[in-house]
């Protein structure tokens, strides 16, 4: 039985794994089919004279105990629990992040906090917009915090990180990441000193959580992955392949198409991006099912260290062009060399889209001059840079995108033999902790439809 996983990132990898692990069937075959010419996808550590880095912090927070016991089997000892807090830089201070009531409060002026006040009050014994539906994540964040919170901190923050404006964001986006929490929650911290109640249907996004990460970076994962896989005979490797089409016959998967030339295949799991699935099966481009791209601008710095105990910091307001700044080397021990360090800056790219003309340089630039004026780096110890772009990075939920993923989702099911996952493969924000977990299911699954003992 051939079996094709299109994809080789860190949920393509995952379902390889768990087939293999989970039957010792000699007559399965399985071919993972990736374009790049390494395997990893976004969670990947790249080299460059003597620096190690990721693309973005890869930090192993979950609440699955047993995706940790997964990862202490793959990684034994180099799965090293890090405890360190990220910082966000609001109105050009410092504070904790994810910042608590108080932090914001104090972040602001007196006037300010006032105004923010007036106007959730304002917009609460209005009624204004009460038995209305929220559409946008902008409608979400002024019904809970009120105009003027949006207009200081969420709408500055959402635009760059996501590079679209809050408007055009589904509401659902606000309810995932930030539940019901709302400004009286705030308040209710801040002055009567209350836990917030956990009345959300989210996760609590202030809640603590363990946090690992391995000594030479993330890649350590998808490398531990494919040393296992690789180490079975029934495992087959396909990088520099591209897959171009889908090939049917009586309404099931039949084949793949790709850049080589044709494969055939018994099953197929795709973990590419689902509207380039939904190409390959006959559905409309369509701009409600996009993703953001990213531009990293990587620095290579001949002092020891420059960030001070946070490991990552947040950069929220909009004068600064990078939302992130990392600097992997204060807890990943492996990264850089002796008596130096690196640092990650990301950017929402737009220089991957067609209205966006900037190079590497202007880049550099806007990276440097930025770092300087928050009073990070000195220019003189910058020894080397790169930029790494990233197609794909976060899917946009763009006001109507749920509908249209549905719709395509369900076109992918009614093909035999087909099944799509991973955090490209469903369109949703997945870590990967839960791409691990959906592919043990997923293995599952196939293996006991199969009888595959
Ligand atoms: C900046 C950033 C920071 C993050 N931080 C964290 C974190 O701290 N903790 C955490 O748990 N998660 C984090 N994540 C999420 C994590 O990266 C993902 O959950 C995980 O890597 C997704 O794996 P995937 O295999 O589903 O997708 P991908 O990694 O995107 O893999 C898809 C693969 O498919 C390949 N592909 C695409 N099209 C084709 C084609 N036509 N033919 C062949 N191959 C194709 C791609 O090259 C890629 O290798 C972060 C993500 C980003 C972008």
């Amino acid at each position: 039985m051939k079996i094709l996983v299109l994809g080789g990132g860190i949920t393509g990898l995952s379902v390889a794994y768990h087939l293999l692990g989970r039957t010792t069937d000699p007559s399965i075959e399985v071919h993972i089919l990736e374009k790049d010419t390494l395997t990893g996808g976004l969670c990947r550590t790249l080299e460059m004279d003597g620096f190690r880095f990721d693309l973005g912090p890869h930090n192993f927070h979950s609440r699955m105990p047993e995706f940790h016991q997964a990862m202490k089997g793959l990684l034994g000892e180099r799965y090293t629990e890090r405890s360190f807090n990220a910082k966000v830089v609001f109105r050009g201070r410092t504070i904790p992040y994810p910042m608590s009531g108080v932090d914001v409060l104090k972040s602001i002026p007196l006037h300010t906090s006032a105004a923010c006040a007036a106007s959730f009050l304002a917009g609460l014994f209005s009624g204004r917009g009460k038995n209305e539906e929220e559409v946008t994540f902008r409608d979400f964040i002024t019904r809970r915090f009120g105009a003027k919170m949006y207009e200081i901190y969420f709408g500055p923050f959402t635009e760059k990180v996501w590079g679209v404006p809050g408007s055009e964001l589904s509401a659902d986006f606000g309810r995932e990441r930030i539940g019901t929490y709302n400004l009286w929650d705030l308040f209710k911290s801040v002055f009567i000193g209350m836990r917030q109640k956990s009345s959300s249907t989210a996760e609590n996004p202030f809640a603590e959580i363990k946090r690992f990460y391995p000594p030479s970076g993330c890649g350590e994962l998808p490398d531990a992955l494919l040393k296992q896989c690789t180490a079975d005979p029934r495992f087959h490797l396909h990088t520099g392949v591209e897959v171009t089409g889908l090939q049917q016959q009586d309404g099931r998967v039949s084949g793949i198409l790709t850049n080589k030339g044709e494969m055939s295949c018994d099953h197929c799991f795709s973990t590419i991006p689902l509207p380039e699935l939904g190409g390959f099966l006959g559905l409309d481009d369509t701009e409600l099912l996009s993703y953001t791209s990213t531009s990293f601008l990587i620095l290579f710095l001949n002092c020891p260290s420059v960030m001070d105990q946070s490991p990552w910091m947040l950069f929220s307001d909009a004068s600064v062009p990078f939302s992130r700044v990392s600097e992997l080397s204060l807890i990943c021990e492996e990264m850089s060399p002796e008596g130096k360090t690196s640092l990650i800056l990301e950017f929402t790219s737009r220089r991957m889209s067609e209205s966006d003309t900037g190079s590497d340089e202007e880049l550099f630039e806007a990276g440097v001059s930025g770092l300087q004026r928050s009073g990070f780096i000195e220019r003189e110890n910058v020894i080397g840079w790169t930029v790494v772009g990233r197609r794909g990075t976060h899917p946009l939920r763009r006001v109507g995108y749920a509908a249209e993923k549905e719709k395509y989702l369900a076109r992918a099911e009614e093909v035999e033999g087909l099944e799509t996952l991973g955090r490209q493969g469903t369109f949703a924000h997945m870590n990967m902790d839960k791409c691990f977990r959906s592919s043990e299911e997923a293995a599952i699954r196939f293996t006991e439809m199969n009888g595959l003992k």
